[in-house]
């Protein structure tokens, strides 16, 4: 049996870090497996339905690089299809027409809530012979629910579940105006496309033992359940914004890299030992649903963020600056430095080791890409006063003598100057700082001299020199 898995999202909202982790698990176990992966736009819901949220699913999907197979198949365009299922039920006597009355449905409600319990459609119309039909009025189709014994599901991640049939009331599948309803178009769409597997948040785990109706009424084969613990937030509690519970998109906005956050969706109550950095490949290897937790995952943007360190240390210098050079081009708008590109990617090896997310790299690489003169924070100059500027100006004579520039040879040269002249290192090395980059926070002064080379160096060096800067 080739397993296939599919990630239904609802189009109401954009694919939040949630159903990243639902769409992640389907895409592994599929690619476990060797099957297949499927993406399936669940838009019946025409009102709330966005075509621009469908745009952000598909985008988020791509930039988690979870592919799935095929093309995307839209739940809305199979509504003929949902309603011919409903239609063949009827005709085998296996679902009937309902004509209760919108007042009719409020009493069992009311009645229903009078006596604690949750509302169960009462029946009415299951044996009522049609002549009775009022006319007029457009009737929904329900399901013969099954009215004795039990179901039991064997779900991979929740184990035994059991829900009495006496739980489960003749649902409808079909609106009066012939439109499916969610339980329905699930279960048609799930058969139809070969569904082995479905992979979804336990918040759905009660409309199974319904869908499960639908698939026996039918004669059809019933997928294998799997069905995920919800993300709570750091403190235990439900996911909410204030947790991180974001679009996708924001994640990426914020600087994380996606191979940052599928590693830690993936170890969002699934592990392998205690392995905390596994790459995709690793992942499609190892996971496994019989793996995941039974209890609620907790989503730490702590543990995110230093995953996230770790993976921008490992990526390549080009692949960083590509990715960081839109941003510092756009800040500097215009003014960017000749060979400033060069020089963020002469200087990433050190930048990226400080940074802990994209926009951190971006904004600590932006001095080497600016053009003189360079503008100052206030701790620069407090470093460019005084006795600073005096051992910069005495340095910058030593300087104009070195032959050979490299950041090795410079801290050699250092060294030897504070000896002569009595001065610390670092009285030499803070105004150095201030005047080659604006600020007292770089990577080291003699590496980033030697990735800017001895003429721009020089250059900020006589600017600082001679008073040519910008205030911040
Ligand atoms: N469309 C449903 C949701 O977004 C998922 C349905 C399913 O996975 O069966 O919650």
């Amino acid at each position: 049996m080739t397993v296939v898995t599919r990630f239904a999202p609802s189009p109401t909202g954009f694919l939040h870090i949630g159903g990243a982790r639902t769409a992640l698990f389907n895409y592994l176990y599929a690619k476990h497996t060797g099957g297949k992966f499927m993406l399936r736009i669940e838009d019946t819901d025409r009102e709330r339905s966005k075509q621009d949220a469908v745009d952000a699913i598909i985008s988020g999907m791509k930039w988690l690089g979870l592919d799935w197979d095929g093309d995307p198949i839209s739940q809305f365009e199979r509504a003929a299809r949902h309603a011919e299922v409903a239609n063949e039920l009827l005709a085998q006597g296996k679902a009937y027409k309902c004509y209760c009355t919108p007042e009719e449905l409020s009493a069992q409600r009311e009645s229903a809530k009078a006596e604690g319990k949750p509302m169960r459609y009462n029946g009415l119309w299951r044996d009522r012979d049609p002549s009775e039909a009022p006319t007029g009025t457009d009737p929904v189709i329900r399901i013969k629910s099954e009215q004795s014994g039990e179901t039991t599901i064997e779900d991979k991640i929740q184990g035994s579940v059991t829900v009495s049939h006496s739980e489960i009331d003749d649902f409808v599948i079909l609106r009066g105006d012939g439109t499916p309803t969610y339980m329905l178009a699930v279960v048609v769409d799930d058969h139809d496309m070969g569904v082995t597997h479905v992979v979804r948040g336990d918040d759905h785990l009660t409309n199974t033992f319904r869908q499960m109706q639908i698939y026996t009424a039918m004669g059809w084969d019933k997928p294998t359940f799997a069905h995920m613990p919800l993300l709570h937030g750091a403190d235990g509690k439900k996911l909410s914004k204030r947790h991180g519970a974001l679009g996708i998109e924001a994640y990426r906005d914020m600087g994380f890299l996606p191979e940052a956050v599928n590693n830690y969706l993936l170890r969002l109550g699934w592990g392998h030992g205690d392995d905390e950095i596994i790459s995709r490949e690793q992942a499609i290897e190892w996971f496994d649903l019989g793996d995941v937790g039974k209890g609620a995952a907790r989503f730490d943007m702590d543990k995110l963020t230093s995953l996230n360190a770790h993976y921008i240390r490992e990526a390549s210098n080009d692949r960083l600056t590509d990715m960081t050079w839109p941003f510092i081009a756009e800040k500097l708008a215009g003014k960017a430095a000749n060979g400033g590109r060069d020089w963020v990617l002469a200087g990433m090896t050190s930048l990226k080791d400080r940074a802990k997310n994209m926009i951190e790299l971006a904004e600590s690489a932006e001095f080497y890409a600016t053009q003189r003169p360079l503008s100052m924070n206030d701790k620069a100059l407090k470093a460019l006063s005084g006795e600073g500027i005096e051992n910069l100006k005495q340095f910058r004579a030593t300087l104009s003598d070195v032959t050979n520039w490299t950041g090795e040879n410079l801290n050699a040269t250092a060294k030897q100057f504070a000896q002569d002249t009595d001065v610390k290192m670092g009285k030499i090395a803070q105004p150095l700082r201030a005047a080659l980059t604006g600020t007292n926070v770089s990577p080291g002064v003699f590496e980033v001299m030697s990735v800017l080379g001895q003429d721009e160096s020089l250059g900020r060096i006589d600017d600082a020199l001679n008073g040519i800067t910008l205030n911040n």
